[in-house]
Parts: structure tokens; C-alpha cells; sequence
């Protein structure tokens, strides 16, 4: 970091925060302008609040220089990270679709959606068995039978599951069931506990961005999981809050070359709780390939107007279908394949 000192500011003062950084095993470098002088502070100084050294007296600011974030940095590992799933790879040449429906509803519902997904050529399913809804009063999953539902459907098909992880009590429950990958929702960005918790497993982990939060916060939640050990994480963007009300989200596809500059690991996005209308996912999609993505999550059910949940944006099995030839030719366009 680099301390800032004020115009009038004594030598005193100065001095004050050269020994300040001693004690703080950093070393100071002292450059004295004509009207100003500023300390370069020397040393990992991530843990160091910048208050700390803000209300010394003579301080005008403190400037940040290295990122709060390092495991998922890229700066560390200029690399892309492929994130392994049995035999698929999230994050290499192949944009990978994880298609299924928002919820697990009947064993008949779901065998019907994963010979779908196989169908239509994606290689990961989704559904998810427990439910953060906005209303207390409506379907909140089928809970552990879904878990039994999902699968077993998606084994039949050969297919990895992906399946959200509300609350830690069922983490154990999660890895008994063979969970292939551990999906935090938008809610659950900043559950940091939640976060340290799949940081300490080996299964792989989609961070789903938080509605409201800046890229900065999902980077940092994400190396909550990674301080835990599990590197094996997929940023997903899902839309974001703003003014508008014509569609569920803003989908941020911004996001998509920001986060490759900033971190390693994959991004992959999802269309369909960003527009929140079956119709509008494949332009969502499209737009999310092109602009780089690793993968997409879409919802898709064998009938969406019987979908417990988020019917309204649920692709058709025959959808699904057209969409993936569309996602096809674009990926060949930039050099990958679906
Ligand atoms: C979901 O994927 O079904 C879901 C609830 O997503 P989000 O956390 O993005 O709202
Ligand atoms: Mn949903």
C-alpha cells in the first residue's frame, strides 16, 4: 500500500508511520516530494485494515496496490484452471452445458429431463432438491428424495449433477449422495461460513454471483473457498438488480471478459435466471458464448407449464435442442465446440 501524507504533514508524523509499518513487519520507503511525501509500505500487507494507518495524524490517504484476493488471482497463475468433473473439464476447449430443471419434482419428471439433456448433447445435468424461494409459503424442493430423483435419473444417462447447497447441515448429506458439483446460490454469495465450509471439500463449486454484488466481492468469496483448500471453483454470473423491471435480472455479460482478466478460473453464465422468460434465453446464451464463457446453466423441463418452479423460463427439451446447434456454430466461430 502507499500512504499518502498531508501537505503540512510534520516529520514527526512521518515518522510515526514509518515506525507504524515497522510494527507491522513492513518496511517503508520515504519519497519527499517539493509539496508532498508518500511512503511505500513493503511487505504482504493484505491483512493490514488501511484504517489502521488512515487516522494516524498527517495521513491524507492510504492507497491499495496489491489485490485482497490470491489463490483466484490470475496475476498469481496466469494459466486458465480446467475445472475436472469425472470426465467432462469446465474452463477448456469445450463450453460446457449443464441443462435440467430448476427443481426436482417426480422421478418420472426428472428420468424425462435427463434423457433430455443427454439428448441434446450436454454433458452435466442440473435440478435442484433444495429450494431458496423469495415466499416461505411456496414448493421449497423435495430435499433429500430429490437428491434420491436427481441421481438416479442422471447416473441412468451417465450424466454429472450439479445442485444447490443451502445450509451447511447438508453438506454431509451432499457428499453421501455423490454430488458432483456444489452450486452456492446468488443468496448465498456472501454466506461466508457456507463458503469455509465447501472450501474444506473436494468437490468442485459454482459461485453464483450475489444480485447486488460488485465483481470485487464475488472474487473475495471465492477466495474464501479457495483458502480452504478447494481450487476447484467455476464463477457463474446470473444477472444482476438494477432499474429495470422488463426482465428478472440484468445479465452482466460484461462480467465475462472482467473476471477472465482478473482470475484463472472458469466463468461460465446463466441465461435463464437472467431474463427470466424461456424466450429470451437463446439470445442470452449466444450472447454469453461469444463473449467468452465457459459454459452456460440452463433451465430446461420436459414440460415447462407443469414446472413446480420458474416455469416461465424453463427451455423445452426441443429448445434446448435448436439452442445447442445455434451454441455450436459460434463456439466454432472462436475456435471451441460444445
Ligand atoms: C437456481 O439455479 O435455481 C437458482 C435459484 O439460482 P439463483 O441462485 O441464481 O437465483
Ligand atoms: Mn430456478
Amino acid at each position: 500500500m502507499i500512504i499518502v501524507m498531508r501537505a503540512d504533514a510534520t516529520e514527526e508524523q512521518i515518522q510515526a508511520v514509518e515506525s507504524r509499518l515497522r510494527s507491522l513487519d513492513l518496511a517503508a520507503n520515504i519519497s519527499r516530494g517539493r509539496e508532498i511525501t508518500v511512503i511505500g509500505a513493503i511487505g504482504d500487507d493484505r491483512k493490514i485494515q488501511s484504517e489502521y494507518l488512515e487516522t494516524l495524524p498527517g495521513v491524507e490517504r492510504v492507497i491499495r496496490v496489491l489485490k485482497p484476493y490470491k489463490i483466484v488471482a490470475r496475476e498469481w497463475h496466469h494459466e486458465d484452471s480446467v475445472v475436472p468433473v469425472g470426465d467432462v473439464q469446465i474452463g477448456g476447449r469445450t463450453v460446457q452445458v449443464i441443462a435440467g430443471p430448476c427443481s426436482v419434482e417426480t422421478p418420472e419428471q426428472m428420468a424425462a429431463a435427463a434423457a433430455a439433456v443427454h439428448a441434446a448433447g450436454c454433458r452435466l445435468m442440473r435440478g435442484g432438491a433444495f429450494k431458496p424461494r423469495t415466499s416461505p409459503y411456496t414448493f421449497q424442493g423435495l430435499g433429500e428424495k430429490g437428491l434420491e430423483y436427481l441421481m438416479h435419473a442422471a447416473k441412468l444417462q451417465g450424466l454429472p449433477v450439479v445442485t444447490e447447497l443451502m445450509d451447511v447441515r447438508q453438506l454431509e448429506m451432499f457428499l453421501r449422495y455423490g454430488v458432483d458439483v456444489i452450486q452456492i446460490g446468488t443468496r448465498n454469495m456472501q454466506n461466508f461460513d457456507l463458503l469455509k465450509e465447501v472450501g474444506r471439500v473436494d468437490r468442485p463449486v459454482i459461485l453464483k454471483r450475489g444480485m447486488s454484488a460488485t465483481v470485487s466481492e464475488w472474487l473475495m468469496s471465492a477466495e474464501y473457498i479457495a483458502a480452504g483448500g478447494n481450487h476447484n471453483i467455476i464463477f457463474c454470473e446470473r444477472g444482476v438488480r438494477s432499474f429495470e423491471t422488463a426482465y428478472r435480472n440484468m445479465l452482466d455479460v460484461t462480467a465475462v471478459p472482467v473476471l477472465k482478466r482478473e482470475t484463472h478460473l472458469p466463468v461460465i453464465i446463466d441465461p435463464s435466471h437472467a431474463g427470466g422468460k424461456a424466450w429470451m434465453v437463446p439470445a442470452l446464451a449466444r450472447a454469453a458464448v461469444a463473449a467468452g464463457a465457459d459454459g452456460l446453466l440452463v433451465e430446461m423441463h420436459p414440460c415447462p407449464n407443469e414446472a413446480w418452479c420458474d416455469a416461465d423460463q424453463a427451455l423445452t427439451p426441443q429448445e434446448l435442442n435448436v439452442l445447442m446447434d445455434e451454441l455450436r456454430g459460434i463456439a466454432r466461430v472462436l475456435g471451441r465446440d460444445v
